[in-house]
């Protein structure tokens, strides 16, 4: 804890409910660069910031740039046989959709270009906004459709993608990289130094002041619902919408078991097909055959690229079987009412959700590969139908892990955490008169 003097001036404990145990707990005024978990599950529930809005921004301006210059800068150009093709990011959608597959061409499109643009625009009107003597009126609407946004933009996982693909290329055509490769690092470093010194928690605070927002000066009574948006604990509004960010306020997300089990079961599904119909084939001088992605992975290890073979393996083979397993495993222990370690059900439900977008690298590699390895009668590579199924796999089970809601287990082993006139009910750790402080530290 830091010293009391650096404290905002008396501003009173806020009341915030653990997003991933359900647990209400009151967060008191926070110095800058202080951290805030959860007591129960150790979920970081906020990380406070010297500037919350001014270096998110210069950030956020200079991922724009780089942006830019990643979307029409050629990434890498290949050359065989006096035969020359470039690669930027549009390349992998249009390759896609030459080859009939415009629902892989739409996912590439959305997760690589559209995400991450609306991302960066996005953030950068809010902080620009916020400080204007007239601040736009749906700034709080933008604020939380980006916050929902977050997982869907993958530029870190499509670097990688990118990498694999250079050295899959490398035996095959003469390969050269452009400026296009190093503003995407470039933008990546940007992007995720842009989340570490973001403090959402401080904007919406900021909205709340500047009169943006009708959030009531109401203590929160046994009527009030958590927001998973804004994170707000308070009474809905009319049409039980958040009075923040307007989103629509459950106690718990509705039917979340049975829609994840819908999810994973449609997944299971789909698990089969992308891993016996091919995902790319490759075609020498006529000859060649479709390989799956077990073969994509074994013809890297045959190669000597062992790394790269290991790293194909355990985001297109055993993370998607981890998942399938995982969420399985968090659903029936749930529905059997289980007790056991739910501390450590919650870790693994964290890391279902974190792990699942890793597995796009495949998909990302397969659309640079198509787009780029077309020397007509000489070699080629084209997408097989296994691609779709798989990709489906992914975007499947990531919404299954946004389904699930994990609060439900520790309601379902009788922890459940409710707020009372007199205070905040813990299932198992009693009664309490007045919040439930949560931790705090430097
Ligand atoms: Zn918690
Ligand atoms: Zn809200």
């Amino acid at each position: 804890m830091t010293s009391q003097a650096n404290l905002p001036a008396a501003a009173p404990p806020r009341l915030h409910e653990c997003p991933d145990c359900g647990q209400f707990q009151a967060v008191p005024a926070l110095a800058p660069r202080m951290t805030v978990t959860c007591l129960r599950c150790d979920s970081v529930l906020r990380r406070t910031q010297t500037d919350p809005v001014g270096v998110p921004l210069a950030l956020y301006c200079a991922a724009l740039v780089l942006l830019v210059i990643t979307a029409v800068a050629p990434m890498m150009s290949v050359s065989r046989s006096g035969l020359h093709h470039e690669a930027n990011l549009f390349s992998g959608p249009v390759g896609f959709q030459k080859h009939g597959l415009w629902e892989l061409a739409a996912l590439v499109l959305f997760t690589t270009i559209g995400a991450p643009f609306i991302t960066v625009l996005g953030n950068i009107y809010v902080l620009t906004g916020i400080n204007r003597a007239n601040p736009p009126r749906n700034l709080r609407v933008v604020f939380g459709f980006l916050q929902r946004l977050r997982p869907w933009s993958m530029i870190e996982v499509y670097l990688l993608g990118v990498f694999v693909a250079y050295t899959k290329l490398q035996d095959l055509v003469h390969i050269e990289t452009g400026a296009g490769l190093w503003s995407l690092a470039a933008l990546l470093l940007t992007m995720i130094a842009a989340d570490a010194v973001s403090d959402p928690q401080a904007i919406w605070d900021m909205m709340d002041r500047r009169g943006l927002t009708r959030i009531g000066a109401d203590a929160p009574g046994p009527s009030a619902l958590a927001c998973e948006v804004c994170g707000l604990v308070g009474r809905p509004a009319a049409g039980g919408r958040c009075r923040r960010c307007l989103f629509r306020l459950h106690h718990r997300k509705p039917d979340s078991i049975a829609r994840t089990w819908a999810l994973l079961f449609a997944a299971v599904v789909m698990y089969i097909p992308a891993n016996v119909y091919p995902v790319l084939s490759f075609v020498q001088l006529g000859a060649g055959q479709p390989a799956t992605i077990l073969e994509g992975a074994q013809e890297l290890l045959d190669s000597g690229l062992w790394p790269l073979a290991a790293l194909v393996f355990f985001a297109s083979v055993a993370v998607p079987m981890m998942k399938l397993v995982g969420l399985g495993f968090l659903l029936i222990s749930t529905q059997r009412r289980s007790t056991w370690r739910l501390r450590d059900r919650t870790t693994i439900y964290r890391m279902v959700r974190w792990i699942g977008r890793w597995s796009m690298i495949d998909i990302f590699m397969d659309s640079l590969l198509v787009a780029l390895v077309q020397f007509g009668g000489l070699v080629h590579i084209d997408p097989g139908g296994g691609a779709v199924a798989f990709a489906a796999v992914v975007i499947l089970t990531m919404l299954a892990a946004e389904c699930f809601d994990p609060r439900l287990m520790w309601d379902a082993a009788g922890e459940g955490s409710r707020i009372t006139a007199r205070g905040v009910v813990t299932g198992g750790a009693g009664e309490h008169d007045g919040p439930i402080g949560a931790e705090a530290h430097a």
